[in-house]
């Protein structure tokens, strides 16, 4: 069987399709091939052709923590954005991988659960929520998933418990494996529903009014150094408002780096560079970054 014939099964199988499209920093080249399965069914019949034909995949949820090189993906791209339902049992929601994860915190408000207050505005998708152990405003996914479904590239399901998930800053066991997410479910607290709706609207204002969210961009592009800060650092430095090419570090906020228009992923990753190796001179801090990098480098 070959990728092209799943088409045959009404598989979305697209090629050579720009991930700018998708990314929210709005940056990236192609993939090579580019799948939106619709249910576990597609997933798996995608993953037996990767495997038989031995070929690259890459998986990607809501695309917004993510710079992906501008020479593009080689081999399957999969975004598991189709595969988004959410469903309510007492006080536990389940979400799969593809749903995002406002939809899913807005699910459980609206059913006078509490617990996700604080991903309101995180703007990805369950199943990177889940591999990125997203967080904000003190609250972190390792806090309200109770169990997290996967596939492996092999086809097998397993199902993780909170513990084995192995949380911790912007972390989780799936970064270290090639784990796939195909639900989690989150076990939260019932509450008054319009209390829950509140907060999360303030939190949203907050967000409004602290972070450049009427340009593209990852988020924040660093994850926070043991003992500093990196807006600050930035800002001492004097690199906020550097611009390369079309990337530049945010005049509102430092930690994000916006596309002022027409950047492309090498501007970002210049940027990043150049923000790392000076705040390494300055401050003898190592910046990692949250925002993961993939993809192949442009040939010139
Ligand atoms: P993607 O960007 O699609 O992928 C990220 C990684 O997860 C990739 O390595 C991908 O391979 C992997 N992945 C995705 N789905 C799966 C899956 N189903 N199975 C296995 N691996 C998978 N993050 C925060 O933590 N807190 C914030 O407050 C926050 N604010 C943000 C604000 C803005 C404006 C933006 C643009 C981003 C922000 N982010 C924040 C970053 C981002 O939204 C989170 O990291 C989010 O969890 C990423 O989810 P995603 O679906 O977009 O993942």
């Amino acid at each position: 069987m070959k990728l092209l014939d799943l088409r045959k099964d009404g598989i979305d199988i697209q090629e050579q399709i720009p991930l700018s499209r998708y990314t929210f920093t709005k940056t990236g080249g192609p993939a090579e091939f580019l799948a939106f399965p619709k249910n576990i069914e597609e997933l798996k019949k995608l993953l037996k052709v990767v495997k038989e034909e031995q070929m690259p995949l890459t998986i990607i949820g809501n695309a917004s923590n993510l710079i992906i090189r501008d020479g593009g993906i080689t081999g399957l791209v999969i975004i598991l954005t189709e595969m988004k339902k959410i469903t309510v049992n007492n006080n536990e929601v389940v979400a799969e991988a593809g749903a995002k994860i406002v939809d899913t915190a807005f699910t459980a408000a609206r059913a006078g659960l509490s617990g996700m207050e604080f991903a309101a505005g995180i703007p990805g998708s369950i199943g990177g929520g889940v591999f990125m152990n997203a967080g904000a405003y003190g609250g972190e996914m390792q806090e309200v998933v109770e169990s997290v479904e996967v596939i492996t590239p092999n086809g097998e399901m397993k199902t993780y418990s909170n513990e084995e998930m192995e949380f911790s800053y912007r972390h989780s066991l799936i970064q270290e494996n090639d784990d796939i997410v195909l639900q989690a479910t989150f076990k939260l607290i019932p509450g008054k529903k319009n209390k829950i709706l509140d907060e999360m609207e303030y939190l949203n204002a907050l967000r409004q009014y602290k972070q450049p969210l009427e340009y593209p961009s990852c988020g924040s592009v660093f994850k926070r150094p043991k003992g500093h800060f990196v807006g600050p650092m930035i800002i001492k430095a004097g690199l906020q408002g550097k611009q390369i090419g079309g990337a530049q570090d945010s005049t509102k906020h430092a930690g994000f780096i916006v596309n002022k228009g027409g950047a492309t992923a090498t501007d970002y990753l210049d940027l990043i560079h150049l923000i790392q190796k000076t705040i390494k001179e300055k401050f003898d801090v190592d910046l990692h970054t949250e925002v993961r990098i993939i993809g192949n480098n442009k040939e010139d």
